[in-house]
């Protein structure tokens, strides 16, 4: 080989060498580049499930408030309008009646309106009895009563059902009313006396003595009150009371300690109309499907009635 032949192969050798030289740096320069984009890919991922989490710590936070600002409006609105419904003054407006119904009136004799006490006008409890937690006072009781059972001093924290005073004093006008309680005397007289405040009204009074235990509940025979059935009706909230005269009974609700409730007011038309009828049992008859279904529904312990503290 000549010399000039040599050189030419050596120079052809360099540039091979110097071309693979320049390919495998590319190739390093990619390979780099790639690490730096998947660091970066890295990061930003990081970076952004970190700005998610903290996006959504936040959304969490923020409903949090939210929901906590919506019930403490709620909660405010809510105690207000119940002081509100509570000492709003509520009247029912005595008509004057007709010439004709006056003179309907003075042929007919004045019927006999029994009311229950506890849960019907009143609820209590007294200082020897936990109550139970889902029912609590909404304040003071209206007053107490101080008795003796079986030589222990007794207190009973006496609430009066919304709108009672007002009731007793519009239906005495209409009717002769009974107090007829499965209570114990001692309570059911001193709580009768707070309930007539001096007005005497409710002077015929009938207590646990004069009820008749059937089936380990008191009921109430009306028959012992007065003997004519068509002018006789009960107001109680237990259908056991008045189980044998469905006929002259208007069911109400069990009361505990709910200062919105209006369920004497909203029997005051009724009555008002009541008085003018003959016989009580034509009118009162036809709410006897209710009677046997809150009959039904109480023998299976499905209403809210209670049954008289055996203290009471
Ligand atoms: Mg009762």
């Amino acid at each position: 080989m000549s010399s000039s032949a040599v050189i030419r192969v050596q120079q052809q050798q360099g540039l091979i060498n110097h071309n693979h030289h320049s390919n495998s740096t590319s190739e390093k320069h990619t390979i780099s580049m790639f690490r730096v984009f998947l660091r970066a890919f890295d990061y930003i991922y990081l970076l952004n499930t970190k700005i998610f989490f903290y996006f959504l710590l936040m959304f969490k936070r923020f409903l949090r408030f939210f929901f906590g600002v919506w019930t403490f409006i709620f909660v405010t609105l809510r105690g207000s309008k119940k002081k509100l419904i509570q000492f709003q003054s509520v009247k029912y407006y005595n008509c004057p009646l007709q010439p004709l119904s006056l003179h309907r009136l003075h042929f007919l004799p004045k019927k006999i309106l029994v009311l229950d006490l506890d849960e019907t006008l009143i609820h209590s409890h007294h200082d020897g009895l936990s109550r139970v937690a889902t029912v609590k006072p909404t304040g003071p009781p209206d007053f107490i009563v101080r008795v003796e059972i079986e030589r222990h001093p007794v207190r009973f924290f006496v609430y009066k059902r919304p709108h009672v005073d007002y009731f007793l004093e519009t239906v005495s006008q209409w009717y002769d009313l009974v107090v007829f309680t499965a209570s114990m005397e001692i309570y059911g007289a001193a709580v009768t006396e707070r309930l007539d405040n001096n007005r005497n009204i409710l002077s015929r009074r009938y207590f646990r003595q004069h009820c008749t235990l059937e089936f380990g509940a008191y009921s109430k025979d009306l028959a012992v009150v007065n003997s004519d059935l068509s002018r006789i009706f009960i107001l109680d909230n237990s259908p056991i009371a008045y189980r044998s005269y469905p006929l002259n009974a208007i069911p109400i609700k069990s009361w505990f300690f709910d200062p919105t409730d209006t369920c004497l007011l909203a029997l005051l038309p009724f009555l008002d109309a009541l008085r003018f009828c003959r016989d009580v049992r034509s009118v009162l008859g036809m709410n006897l499907h209710l009677h046997q279904n809150l009959m039904v529904t109480s023998t299976t312990g499905l209403t809210t009635q209670v049954v008289p503290s055996s203290m009471r």
